[in-house]
C-alpha cells in the first residue's frame, strides 16, 4: 500500500484547521478524526458502566472494552489479554509496577536499578518504593551520546538486584537502548525488568514476547489516541502474586467485613470505573497505526530526523545533546543553542507558529548528568512534512540574531 503523508495530515483535523507547526509529539500527538469518531461512538451507541451492568447495553460496553484489551494484546503480542491492564497512562502504569511489585519482592539492602535516562515516571516511583520497603535505588550512568555498555550494566547488577527499570527509547537524547539484550542480562541476575515504552511503542513495532521483558508501560495519547487511557503489559504469574495498587469497585470477587477476595487478573488492577471510551478510541488509534504501518513510521521518522539533524548541525552556536547520528535519535532532538534560554528559544519558534518543548523534560537527573540545566526538544511524528523541517531550520537560525549575536 502507497500512503502519503498529504494524505496522513487530512486526517488530523487540529494539523488542518490549525497554523501550527506540531513539533511537540513527544509530549502528546495530535489525533486523527476516526479516533475522535470512535471515542464519539461509544458514548452514542454503547454507553453503559463496562463490567457490571447485566442488561444489553451494560453487556455492550463490556464487549467493547474486552474487545480493544484484545486489539492491545494483538498489537504488543502478549500472550494472553489477562495480561494487559488498562490504567490512565505510562506513569500510573509504572507506579503500579513500583508498588506492587515492590510490596511484593522488595525487602531491606534490596537494589533497584533504574537507567540515569529516566522520565521521572519511571524514578520517582522506584525512590518511593526504596522508601518504603528499605531497599535502594542505584543508577546506571549512560555515556554522553546515551549508551549503555553490556559490561557498565553487568557491573551494575549484584547479588542484591531485584528490579531493573529501564526505558526503550529516551525522551530527551531520542536513543534507543537495547532492552532486550539488557532484560536477558537483569533475568540471568535474578532480578524483574520494567520497561517504559511511553516513547517507543508508537514508533516501532514492539512485541512483548520477544522482547522478554517483564513489565511495559506506554501512554495511548503519545500514540494518535485519547488523553486518559494507558496500557501496562505484566506477565501473568506476576499480577497474579502481586497485590493490588488501588482498591474500590470492580477488583474484588467477593467483600467481608474484615478483607475481600481479589478478582481475576487483570481487574484485580482496575479498581473503579474504567475508561471504557478511552479503550475502545485507542483500539481504533491502534488500528489507525497498523494500517499506516512500522516499515513506512520509521522510515519516514528516520529521513525526518536526518534532515532536522543535517539542518541543525549547519546552524553556528547549535549543540544537539547525545549523539551526533540522526540514526541514533527516534524522531526526538533535544539541544541548546549557545548564549539564548530555551524558553527564549521556544518563544521566538511560537511566534512562528511552531510548538515545541522547553524545559528539564521531566528527566531531570539525566540533565544533570550531562551538565545541563534546560533544553529545547523537536520531536516528530508521522504527520510531518520535509516543509516543516525547513520552516523550523529556517527559524531556529535566525533566533541569535534577533537575540542581538551577531549570526
Ligand atoms: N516515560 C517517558 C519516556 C515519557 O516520555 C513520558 C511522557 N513525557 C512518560 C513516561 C509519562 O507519560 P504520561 O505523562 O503519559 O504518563
Amino acid at each position: 500500500m502507497s500512503i502519503s503523508v498529504n494524505e496522513i495530515r487530512k486526517d488530523f483535523p487540529l494539523l488542518e484547521n490549525q497554523k501550527v507547526i506540531y513539533m511537540d509529539t513527544a509530549a502528546t500527538s495530535q489525533k486523527p478524526a476516526c479516533v475522535l469518531e470512535a471515542e464519539r461512538e461509544f458514548y452514542e451507541k454503547y454507553n453503559a458502566n463496562p463490567l457490571r451492568g447485566l442488561y444489553e447495553l451494560g453487556e455492550a460496553a463490556t464487549e467493547k472494552y474486552e474487545e480493544a484489551r484484545e486489539t492491545v494484546r494483538g498489537f504488543l503480542n502478549a500472550r494472553e489479554t489477562a495480561e494487559i491492564v488498562f490504567v490512565r497512562n505510562a506513569t500510573e502504569g509504572l507506579n503500579l509496577v513500583a508498588y506492587s511489585l515492590g510490596s511484593l519482592v522488595l525487602k531491606p539492602g534490596d537494589e533497584i536499578l533504574v537507567s540515569i535516562m529516566e522520565h521521572h515516571s519511571n524514578l520517582l516511583p522506584w525512590q518511593q518504593a526504596a522508601a518504603r520497603t528499605g531497599a535502594v535505588v542505584k543508577y546506571l550512568e549512560c555515556t554522553e551520546d546515551g549508551k549503555y555498555t553490556e559490561e557498565a550494566f553487568k557491573e551494575a547488577l549484584s547479588d542484591r538486584t531485584k528490579i531493573v527499570a529501564m526505558t526503550q527509547v529516551s525522551n530527551v537524547l531520542g536513543c534507543k537502548n537495547n532492552i532486550k539484550r539488557f532484560a536477558q542480562l537483569a533475568h540471568e541476575a535474578g532480578a524483574y525488568f520494567v520497561a517504559d515504552g511511553a516513547q517507543s511503542v508508537p514508533h516501532m513495532a514492539v512485541d512483548v514476547q520477544d522482547l522478554d521483558v517483564d513489565f511495559l508501560a506506554f501512554s495511548g495519547h503519545k500514540m494518535y489516541a485519547p488523553m486518559g487511557i494507558g496500557v501496562l503489559y505484566a506477565r501473568r504469574e506476576l499480577l497474579e502474586q502481586m497485590p493490588p495498587f488501588l482498591c474500590g469497585g470492580e477488583m474484588i470477587d467477593s467483600v467481608s467485613r474484615t478483607g475481600a477476595v481479589w478478582a481475576e487478573v487483570p481487574h484485580k488492577f482496575e479498581a473503579g470505573t474504567v475508561n471504557g471510551a478511552g479503550a475502545y478510541a485507542l483500539a481504533e488509534a491502534i488500528r489507525y497505526v497498523q494500517k499506516i504501518g512500522f516499515d513506512f513510521i520509521e522510515e519516514r521518522e528516520a529521513k525526518l530526523t536526518k534532515l532536522l539533524m543535517d539542518g541543525m548541525k549547519e546552524i553556528p552556536a547549535v549543540h544537539i545533546l547525545g549523539s551526533q547520528k540522526a540514526e541514533d535519535h527516534h524522531g526526538i532532538v533535544t539541544f541548546k543553542l549557545d548564549g539564548v534560554h530555551p524558553h527564549d528559544v521556544a518563544s521566538v519558534l511560537d511566534a512562528d507558529h511552531i510548538a515545541v518543548r522547553a524545559g528539564h523534560h521531566c528527566a531531570q537527573p539525566l540533565l544533570q548528568h550531562l551538565k545541563v540545566l534546560s533544553t529545547t526538544r523537536v520531536s516528530l511524528g508521522v504527520y510531518n512534512t520535509e516543509e516543516e523541517i525547513q520552516a523550523f531550520l529556517t527559524s531556529l537560525a535566525g533566533i541569535r540574531r534577533q537575540m542581538g549575536y551577531g549570526e
